[in-house]
């Protein structure tokens, strides 16, 4: 047992609070089971300009929400209409357009619905629902050692050292925890660009309303060229692009700003005038590289006792599909309620051990699908035939 086991509850240490560190502490907090949450972020916003807006999926991230009594809070803040959803080419030309949902639209659609909500917002809501003497900000994992019995030593940046009888890493896509599992490494996806960004103020002037009505309430793909902007428009009106092409690994986004957007000027230069136009005016404070990597599709690992990593650090894949989120989520609700049945019937031994590897089997068979798709969906935004090819994925998927 460990130094910070408590009431001989076996001390669970989950390393990483992105996504699914927090959801996994809620689940287990939710059923009454201890456990701490490492981050290295010394507090919550310490990124909070950082990341754009995800949909969430009735079985997977809404469902993780709802079975820990968060889906009143969830759609207090969901935006619905932001599933508005336009897809098209280099000229502007919108060829596919879904419509969002009404914001009051019955609960019972949520099934069929995908509503949108900001990553700030929604860690905001999962951080405020969990235990605050459990989560240790400012603690950067540096060394993990494999102890006797399926522990681990944990020594942090800040000189804090503990033994976790388990050890859940949820340090997302660069995971120290995975070495201990499995020799993968992220593969670099062929495809870097970056995240611009116009703010709150300037999408909301009037002479940018062309930008502002093209991009709507919700995304705007466009794909052509080997080359994709991919517009979204966030909870406080801040309209956020994703600017992507096919380049080699050593190709590096300028630091220079006003290099940076010479560059993406060039590379998009027979784009519409709308979309150079968000290039010219993006904020030069917040110009941020954007390289793709994923780990293998179908990454697995022999089962071990004592240690395991859910979201990205289990099955990290580029965003064509909206999915990692999502996976991260409900990875973390699963591990929750498999940890908690173990803990609370005080599963030992082999059975304790099964009980953990058929959940990881469970997740990391999830995981492969949806790697798999996310790899098609790339492949179709960066064929020859996009924007068409995309047009035609999109109408498979959504009906
Ligand atoms: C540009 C882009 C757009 C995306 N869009 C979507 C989308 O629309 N829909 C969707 O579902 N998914 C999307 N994703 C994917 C999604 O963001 C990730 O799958 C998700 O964040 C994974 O959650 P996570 O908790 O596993 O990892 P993360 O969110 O990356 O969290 C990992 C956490 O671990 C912490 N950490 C790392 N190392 C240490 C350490 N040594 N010690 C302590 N803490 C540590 C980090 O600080 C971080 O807080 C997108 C990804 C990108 C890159």
């Amino acid at each position: 047992m460990s130094t910070q086991s408590t009431n001989d509850q076996p001390h669970i240490a989950i390393v990483g609070g992105g996504i699914c560190g927090p959801v996994l502490l809620l689940t287990l907090a939710k059923r009454g089971i201890p456990a701490t949450l490492y981050e290295r972020d010394d507090a919550i916003d310490a990124r909070g300009h950082l990341g754009g807006m995800l949909d969430l999926d009735w079985e997977t991230g809404q469902r993780a929400l709802r079975e820990n009594g968060l889906q009143d809070e969830f759609l207090k803040h969901a935006r619905r209409d932001a599933e508005e959803l336009k897809l098209g080419g280099k000229d502007g030309v919108v060829l596919f357009h879904h419509q969002g949902s009404k914001p009051s639209a019955d609960v019972e659609n949520l099934k069929n619905e995908r509503p949108e909500i900001d990553r700030r917002v929604l860690r905001k809501l999962l951080y405020a629902a969990l235990p605050q003497d459990s989560i240790k900000w400012g603690h950067a994992l540096t060394s993990v050692k494999p102890l006797e019995g399926g522990q681990h030593e944990l020594t942090f940046s800040n000189g804090l050292v503990t033994v976790a009888d388990f050890l859940v890493g949820a340090d997302g896509a660069h995971s120290r925890i995975r070495a201990l599992l499995s020799p993968a490494t992220p593969i670099y996806q062929g495809i870097s660009g970056a995240e611009i960004l116009l703010s709150p103020e300037v999408a909301a002037l009037p002479e940018n309303s062309d930008i502002s009505n093209s991009v709507g309430k919700g995304s705007y793909f466009v794909t052509e060229d080997s080359k994709v902007m991919a517009f979204q428009r966030n909870g406080d009106g801040r309209i956020r692009a994703y600017v992507w092409m096919n380049k080699d690994i050593d190709w590096v986004l300028p630091s220079d700003p006003k290099e940076a957007k010479q560059l993406l000027l060039d590379s998009y230069a027979d784009w519409a005038p709308w979309m150079r136009k968000f290039i010219s005016l993006c904020d030069e404070e917040a110009m941020y590289p954007r390289p793709l990597f994923h780990l293998p599709v179908g990454h697995r690992w022999p089962h071990k006792a004592g240690v395991t990593i859910i979201g990205d650090a289990a099955h990290l894949m580029a965003p064509f599909a909206g999915a990692g989120a999502n996976l991260a989520m409900v990875d973390a609700l699963d591990l929750g309620l498999v940890l908690s049945e173990v803990v609370s019937k005080g599963l030992q031994g082999e059975e304790k051990e099964a009980a953990i590897a058929g959940w990881e089997e469970k997740m990391l068979a999830r995981g492969e699908h949806w790697a798999s798709i996310t790899m098609l969906s790339a492949q179709g935004f960066f064929s020859p035939d996009a924007p068409h090819a995309v047009v035609a994925m999109f109408k498979q998927f959504m009906g």
